[in-house]
């Protein structure tokens, strides 16, 4: 009835294949109505366009879910904190597109017993993001669950047609850009863990950059207003792992300048006091939610100019090749291609 190949394909597991080979596996065979969808499976948001009343906008959707002691530990972050945050990683990835959030959807599985009041601030958190940004809160879906807190969040937004920036538009000789300092949340996260002492006014630093990310939304549209782009992306997974997919999705490599990898004062402090190496966490680090985007040299100067105006100057941390893979020049000039990865919720079993 089966062929072999098929027979093999059904008796691989997650863990062989890997998270992003799962999402690769499925992406074929998935458009029955193709003709309104300009981006599916793929980027940081689908992309569906034109958009209903509004001549030249698209619709820009996307969906995450946040499980509990996989994503959050209920001791480790208060309820409102993480009602935000699951919106926030979402608005996140409507910044990574250059656009406008506009609706939110939210469903949840909660274990017996959940205390309402915990669900109250959790709510109570996402309103304060929807207030926030100009977001509704449309519907969404409720179930139990047999263990954890479960909490997806759908959320739908807008662009201008033209401005959307996708993963796939860097070409070699483009700079490389971040809106803001990394490795902070992963910080965070040893701190909240236990796995290192740090004094308090550096730990609760860290630990709101872990906790309360906030989505760049404002720079995320004004880099697509711009149009002097090419590409961009939110970083979730950690710099490397993002700019990886920046680099698949072009068909080109990259070469960041070590020393430019931009590291908050407080990171640098705790990596000092504790003999760690702060451009380490700001590479592999995951959940800054910062942007990264890449800009033609023709543009550079331009863009630089515009974004420094609303305050926060990016910083031009390399540039992209043709040589594929993703290369790190230290300050000494010595350089070596990367394989670090960022995170995969299923890492093969150790060997
Ligand atoms: P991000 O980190 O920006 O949220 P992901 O790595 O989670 O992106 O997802 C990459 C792409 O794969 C997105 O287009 C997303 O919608 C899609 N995707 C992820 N998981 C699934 C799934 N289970 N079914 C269909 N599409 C998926
Ligand atoms: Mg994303």
């Amino acid at each position: 009835l089966f062929g072999a190949s098929n027979m093999d394909q059904e008796k691989k597991t997650i863990e062989e294949i890997g998270e992003f080979g799962f999402i690769r596996s499925i992406m074929e065979k998935c458009l029955y109505s193709p003709e309104s969808v300009i981006q599916g499976i793929g980027d940081d948001c689908a992309v569906i366009g034109p958009y209903g009343p509004y001549e030249g906008k698209v619709l820009l959707i996307t969906t995450d879910l946040l499980i509990e002691d996989i994503h959050f530990l209920m001791g480790k972050i208060t309820p409102r904190e993480l009602g935000a945050k699951a919106v926030a990683v979402n608005l996140s990835d409507i910044a990574a597109m250059g656009g406008t959030a506009r609706h939110i959807f939210v469903s949840l599985a909660m274990p017996r017993g959940m205390a309402m009041d915990t669900m109250e601030e959790v709510y109570a958190g996402m309103k304060d993001l929807c207030r926030r940004y100009g977001v509704n809160l449309l519907g969404g879906d409720t179930s139990s669950s047999p263990r954890g807190l479960f909490i997806n969040v759908t959320v739908m937004g807008e662009a201008a047609e033209e401005e959307v920036l996708y993963r796939k538009g860097a070409s070699p000789g483009d700079l490389i850009y971040v809106t803001g300092t990394l490795g902070d949340a992963a910080a965070g996260l040893k701190l909240l863990k236990g796995e290192l002492p740090a004094p308090g006014d550096l730990r609760d630093v860290l630990v709101a950059a872990h906790n309360r990310p906030e989505p760049r939304l404002e720079a995320g549209r004004l880099v697509a207003q711009s149009r002097l782009a090419s590409a961009m992306i939110d970083i979730s997974d950690g710099l490397l792992a993002d700019l990886h997919h920046i680099c698949e999705e072009s068909k080109v490599g990259a070469q960041i300048l070590q020393e430019r990898v931009p590291v908050s004062r407080e990171l640098s402090s705790l990596c000092k006091a504790n003999d760690l190496n702060a451009f380490h966490m700001a590479l592999s680090g995951g959940e800054d939610y910062q942007l990264l985007f890449t800009v033609p040299k023709k543009n550079a100067e331009s863009i630089e100019r515009q974004i420094k105006q609303q305050g926060h100057p990016p910083f031009r941390i390399g540039k992209i090749t043709a040589e594929e893979g993703v290369r790190l020049v230290s300050p000494h000039g010595t350089d070596g291609e990367i394989t670090q990865r960022g995170f995969d919720h299923f890492p093969p079993p150790a060997r």
